[in-house]
């Protein structure tokens, strides 16, 4: 595989394009062309010879929208196709404040989450910043008509969410630089209050992560209210105990004044009882925190399931009376298997 421009600032391009005896502006134009989520070759401003030499050493494209699968209430799942081969999904929910995109940090995972398909083949690679950054721009080039803002600022996805495949803090180096270069201001310019980071508790990464100055929202998935509990669901359980993280999201909070997140997945006989809601309570109380219910999508290969809506409802309501923030996550795109790692392993699967 080559490499990609993608993984470029526009600093190092503009030293690249020079270095081939090009003028500096032919810099600016390729970079406006790659934001647009155009392939090298689709730049209709440079000339044929330049994009050939650039593509003796570059990927064309760093990827491409292998299939795109429409649900009935808007949302849109990815299926995208790396230049290696390798598969990855994304969704896109859409909301009347603008597009909410959600990406993957790596091609599988390694964390071994008992409910979650992303894991179920381990982890295959990390993606590198340029091959997160290009989810964005192919979906960006999908819904062009869809862009609000002028010029270089207009772009269809406003909002993003690391919450598709991988652990985006177990590839921490080049989701730091994803998340550099998509604020940019050269570039896509997301503000950071638009994008959410969702960990399963890497606590030495989350300390890191304070200490970057990005003012994001960080989200830890918890799903359960002991580590003896946790670790039946979530392996990485073992390694960091509940107190432990909850500490860090209290330093995270000290340090960017952000108040933080946790989902909790809701699973039929396993956490999310009376007793449950009232240990979770006890954790989360007066804390500055939000609890995202989700309910679980069930995984064929997996044998948990998910909460009836009456139950699921019910929990809710505890959480409310017993002082905590909480919402219970709309179901979108159930129909096209809106879960992590869903698609890929469905899609694999047929190939096998
Ligand atoms: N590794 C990160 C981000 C990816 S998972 C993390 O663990 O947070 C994003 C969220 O989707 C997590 O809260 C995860 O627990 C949840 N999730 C994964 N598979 C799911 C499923 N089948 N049903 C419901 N939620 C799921």
């Amino acid at each position: 595989m080559k490499k990609i421009l993608q993984d470029l600032s526009f600093a190092e391009l503009e030293t690249y394009v020079l270095g081939l005896g090009e003028k500096k502006f032919r810099a600016k134009q390729l970079y406006e062309g790659l934001m647009q989520g155009k392939a090298i070759t689709e730049i209709t401003s440079l000339s044929k010879e330049f994009k050939a030499r650039i593509c003796e050493e570059y990927e064309d494209a760093p990827l491409k929208i292998k299939e795109i699968f429409y649900a009935s209430d808007g949302t849109e799942k990815y299926l995208f196709e790396y230049a290696d081969g390798h598969l990855v999904e994304g969704v896109l929910m859409k909301y009347k404040y603008g597009y909410t995109q959600c990406v993957s940090t790596q091609i599988g995972c390694r964390m071994g989450c008992a409910f979650c398909a992303s894991t179920l083949n381990g982890l295959i690679r990390n993606l590198s910043a340029g091959e997160i950054l290009a989810q964005i721009l192919a979906v960006n080039a999908l819904h062009k008509a869809d862009a609000a803002g002028k010029g270089a600022e207009a772009r269809a996805v406003t909002n993003v969410v690391l919450m598709g495949s991988g652990e985006p803090l177990d590839n921490y180096d080049e989701v730091l630089k994803f998340l550099r270069s998509v604020t940019s201001e050269t570039g896509l310019h997301i503000s950071a209050r638009n994008i959410s980071l969702s960990t399963c508790g890497i606590v030495p990464k989350m300390y890191a992560l304070a200490e970057e100055g990005i003012p994001l929202n960080l989200t830890v998935s918890l799903h359960a209210t002991t580590d003896e509990d946790r670790a039946r669901v979530m392996p990485v359980a073992k390694a960091y105990k509940i107190a432990e993280i909850l500490k860090a999201c209290e330093y995270y909070f000290k340090k960017t004044g952000r108040r933080y997140y946790f989902e909790y997945t809701l699973i039929a006989g396993e956490n999310c009882d009376e007793a449950h809601a009232r240990a979770l309570i006890s954790l989360l109380k007066g804390k500055p925190c939000h609890v995202n219910l989700i309910r679980l999508n069930e995984v064929k290969e997996r044998d948990l399931k998910a909460t009836a809506d009456k139950e699921a409802y019910r929990f809710l309501g505890l959480l409310e009376k017993g002082g905590l923030s909480a919402t219970l996550r709309r179901q979108i795109g159930s129909d096209i298997g809106g879960a992590c790692g869903q698609l890929r392993a469905s899609y694999l699967e047929e190939k096998a």
